[in-house]
């Protein structure tokens, strides 16, 4: 059968239980990820505003040593002596040393101080200290020349313009008018000795007698001042660069800066350096560890819940899936139980219109199945039903739906549109039944009883093809079990009827309504009464009366017998003691020794009505007998040793096999009616009854004739040899007054010789 759609409902959800995981597991890695990128950005970021801003702070400082230089020349070439002096044609050489060079390179560093006439001659070259001769100025004419070009304002290697910070400072100069115009001034970056330097140059002009200035090009005082280690040094110290140095290569070690020195004229110098401050190492080193360890163990706790989740869902599932298969099939055989083949069939039903299939449904009832239960014990009767189980599995087609519908019974569903599909099904239940099964190491023959019903013909749900399974089931027990019957309409019919009368019948039994009738026993050789027979008798007040031979078999399958029968038995008890002397017949059933304990009954009734049981016969039918097992041998044991007698009733119908008479003791056996009616029709009866008789009285027991309706029966009987008679040719049946006036009344006729014996006078 498919796979239902609560199965497929448990395997949806455990699908979106993995998405939803699934997506838990991305959106946490997701949202991790991004916390961390968000960590490192901004630790870079910090890092690098911070080293603009040093880089910035550099280039100011590199602009704020050319203000510097060019203040310091001011100090001296803004100064009316030495403008005096130096426009003399012959200068005094220790004013230029003192005022100039040594002023210059020892107050403020500068390592070359060059004086430039207006011809841009050299006049004065001061560095390393000491004086040079004007020539020395040649290995420095290439760095003065465009600084100097830039001064003088004429063409020359054009250089990068910075911010012009002196000019800013000395504004007012500039507007002294066009004398002052002379006054001119100007720094760059350039490379000097393959080190980066400050190159600055300025007009030497007077500064307060400005009468002094002469027409033409000025004389032009130009520095240089390298920067060297101690240079850096002092200026790092100043802006707070740790190692700020000047190298060919930049730094590779981690958190220093290094940027390429670009000079005035476009050249690249080398790399400078410095330890940059890194304010987002913390986040980086310290914030970014922290916050991975954190996230980390975060989702692996995260991860460990999901997991956990993830299993006990799936255990849950698991767990539900079992209930629900639990709650679909038998723990015992494992097959589907009846709700799950109501369900099935429910589903079918509605398809078999459309698929024009019939659905036989075979409703099939273990027999005997109590026996095996009582008889061999409740485990016993488990494993018959694994066993029935098993062989119904193997030998119905795999496609067929077998359910265990009850107790002992079992249901068949099976799709067919072949006309004989009934037939075919009865006959594989009863060939899964042919080999007998093995309880308890005892081969024991198992039957069932079957009834079936074909959908849609017979009902179009569930409960109504059910129900007429059932009827069918109930006539193929009626009708002896071991059969398959095939439900028909007026089955139902017959069917209502019964389950009507049951009910009454049930009513009657527990108001005590049942009454019991007494039909006289004679003895064949006083013609005297000798006992009675005590018969159920039923007067409903609607269908007036019911004979035994309906309301007995009824009460049989209904489960009423026992108490039916104990019923009769304790008014046959209390009504004894009117008439002692008599024997009192009761019938017993089959069913009650089945299912109850007879013997136990017995014992205590004997007690409770006070009466003597050895004036009591017990009759019993071949049914008791038939598969008797211990527990019938036991309880017909157990009667007898509470003294009552036994009869063996209706003795010529069924199968009257005579080991019966060899096996059991009885004290009586009865011949049936149709024997006794049968006398007179076949001489082959004679024969039968004549050897019955002799090998009942050859066994010790009494015979009983029964139904002895007339005359020429009562002799024939009492001629061949039994000991009793009762018949309607003596009385029937009737209530226990009536019988006791009939009793009363009753005279015995004269004893009829016998046959022989007439026939013997005659001759
Ligand atoms: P049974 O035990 O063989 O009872 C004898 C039956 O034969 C009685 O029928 C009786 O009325 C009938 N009968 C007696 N003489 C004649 C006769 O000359 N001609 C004809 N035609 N019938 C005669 P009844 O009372 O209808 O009972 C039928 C059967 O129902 C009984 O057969 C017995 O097997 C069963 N039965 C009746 N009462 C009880 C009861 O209390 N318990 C049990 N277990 N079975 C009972
Ligand atoms: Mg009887
Ligand atoms: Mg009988």
């Amino acid at each position: 059968m498919p796979d239902n759609p609560q199965t497929m409902a448990a395997s949806t959800k455990e699908g979106d239980l993995r998405r939803l995981m699934n997506l838990t597991a991305i959106g946490i890695t997701l949202a991790g990820v991004i916390l961390l990128s968000v960590i490192v950005f901004a630790g870079w970021t910090a890092n690098s505003s911070a080293t603009a801003r040093e880089e910035a702070l550099l280039g100011n400082a590199m602009n704020r040593s050319i203000l510097r230089m060019l203040n310091e020349q001011k100090s001296v070439a803004w100064w009316d002596e030495a403008y005096t002096t130096i426009t003399n044609p012959d200068p005094s050489p220790e004013f230029l040393d003192s005022e100039f060079g040594i002023f210059l390179s020892e107050t403020y560093g500068h390592d070359v101080v060059v004086i430039l006439d207006p011809t841009d001659t050299p006049l004065f070259m001061y560095s390393g200290g000491a004086r040079r001769t004007p020539f020395d100025i040649e290995r420095y004419r290439h760095v003065i020349a465009p600084v100097v070009a830039e001064v003088r304002q004429t063409k020359g290697r054009p250089l990068r313009q910075r911010p012009d910070l002196f000019g800013i400072d000395q504004g007012h100069y500039r507007t002294i008018g066009s004398a002052v115009a002379q006054a001119r001034w100007t720094g760059h970056l350039l490379e000097v000795d393959n080190l980066p330097a400050v190159v600055t140059a300025l007009t030497i002009m007077p500064n307060v007698d400005m009468s002094l200035l002469k027409a033409g090009q000025p004389h032009v005082l130009v520095s240089i001042k390298l920067i060297d280690e101690p240079y850096l040094k002092e200026q790092g110290r100043m802006l707070l660069l740790e190692d700020l140095t000047f190298a060919d290569n930049p730094v590779a070690k981690s958190g220093y800066a290094s940027i390429p020195f670009e000079t005035d004229d476009g050249q690249v110098a080398g790399m400078i350096s410095w330890k940059t401050e890194q304010p987002g190492r913390t986040l980086t080193s310290v914030i970014l560890p922290v916050v991975a360890i954190g996230f980390l163990l975060a989702a692996t706790q995260a991860h460990a819940m999901l997991q956990r989740l993830r299993s006990t869902s799936s255990h849950l599932a698991q767990a539900e899936k079992q209930s629900r298969y639990a709650a679909k099939h038998d723990a015992l055989s494992g097959l589907p139980n009846r709700a799950h083949f109501a369900d099935n069939l429910e589903c079918v039903l509605s398809r078999t219109d459309a698929s024009g299939q019939n659905a036989v449904v075979a409703y099939m009832d273990v027999d005997r199945f109590k026996d095996v239960n009582d008889t061999l014990g409740h485990s016993a009767g488990d494993n018959l039903i694994k066993q029935v189980a098993e062989r119904l599995r193997a030998h119905v087609r795999s496609g067929d739906f077998i359910a265990r519908y009850g107790g002992d019974e079992f249901a068949i569903l099976w799709l067919s549109a072949d006309p004989e599909a009934p037939q075919i099904l009865a006959t594989r239940i009863a060939r899964a039944l042919l080999a007998p099964i093995e309880i308890e190491g005892q081969p024991v023959t198992v039957t069932a009883s079957v009834g079936i019903a074909i959908a849609p013909q017979h009902g179009r749900s569930v409960d109504e093809v059910m129900r007429h399974a059932d009827i069918a089931l109930y006539e193929a027990k009626n009708a002896g079990r071991n059969r398959t019957i095939v439900f028909s309409a007026n089955m139902a019919e017959q069917v209502e009827q019964r389950r009507a009368i049951e009910m009454d019948l049930q009513a009657a039994i527990a108001n005590d309504a049942i009454d019991v009738a007494y039909q006289p026993i004679v003895s064949c050789e006083t013609a005297a009464i000798v006992g009675v027979e005590a018969l159920a008798r039923w007067n409903d007040p609607k269908r007036g009366f019911v004979p035994p031979a309906t309301f007995i078999p009824i009460a049989e399958q209904a489960g009423l017998m026992p108490m039916l029968g104990e019923r009769v038995l304790a008014r046959a008890m209390r009504d004894w003691h009117a008439w002692p002397h008599l024997e009192v017949s009761v019938n017993l059933s089959p069913l009650q020794f089945r299912q109850s304990d007879v013997v136990g009954i017995l014992e205590r009734m004997t007690a409770e009505y006070k009466i003597d049981s050895a004036r009591f016969v017990l009759e019993i039918t071949e049914g008791v007998l038939m598969d008797a097992g211990d527990r019938t041998h036991a309880a017909l044991d157990g009667i007898r040793k509470l003294g009552f007698r036994l009869a063996l009733d209706d003795f010529g119908t069924g199968y009257s096999s005579l080991a019966y008479l060899c096996n059991f003791h009885f004290d009586k056996f009865k011949i049936d009616r149709s024997f006794v009616s049968g006398l007179s029709r076949s001489a082959s009866f004679r024969t039968i009854v004549q050897s019955v008789i002799s090998l009942g009285s050859g066994l010790g027991m009494q015979i009983v004739a029964e139904g002895v309706e007339i005359e020429t029966e009562a002799q024939s009987m009492t001629d061949y040899g039994c000991s009793q008679m009762q018949g309607y040719y003596f009385a029937k049946p009737m209530p226990r007054a009536a019988l006791e006036t009939f009793i009363e009344s009753y005279r015995p006729a004269p004893r009829a010789e016998p046959e022989q014996a007439r026939i013997a006078a005659a001759e």
